[in-house]
């Protein structure tokens, strides 16, 4: 599947739609989420075209994969999620529920997740 640069997070990192920006770097941008499910809800997105962890593991370059999990270490200290605990949830494809086909971590906290999978 190729990756399309017409999906909102595409459009976001243009600058054509705006966001809730939470940290920037050469690397990612991180944003809240505009339907938050917990009292912290971010997602963290590489500015590469990558479609999904998967994608990102295989094609990115070893700088942009350092860069992009030392940016969600410098988020999850700077925005108070490590010290209590918090999901990072990295959904894939069509059983995973991906509704954005730009690779995106979510990082959810402020509170106890609750179960990891619904049944
Ligand atoms: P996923 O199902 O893993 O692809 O998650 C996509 C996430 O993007 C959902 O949690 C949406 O609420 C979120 N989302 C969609 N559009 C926007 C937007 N314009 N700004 C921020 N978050 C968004």
């Amino acid at each position: 599947m190729a990756y399309n640069d017409q999906n909102i997070f595409a459009k976001i990192l243009r600058g054509e739609i705006p966001c809730d920006k939470v940290y920037e770097d050469d690397y990612v941008l991180a944003f809240n989420d505009i339907a938050p499910q917990a009292p912290v809800h971010i997602l963290v997105i590489p500015k590469g075209p990558y479609i999904s962890i998967d994608d990102f593991g295989r094609d990115a370059s070893a700088e942009e994969i350092q860069g992009f999990y030392a940016a969600v270490s410098k988020i999850v200290n700077e925005q108070g999620l490590a010290s209590d605990g918090f999901r990072s949830i990295a959904n894939t494809g069509a059983y995973g529920g991906q509704e954005v086909p730009h690779y995106h971590l979510h990082l959810l906290g402020g509170k106890k997740i609750g179960p990891m999978v619904s049944p």
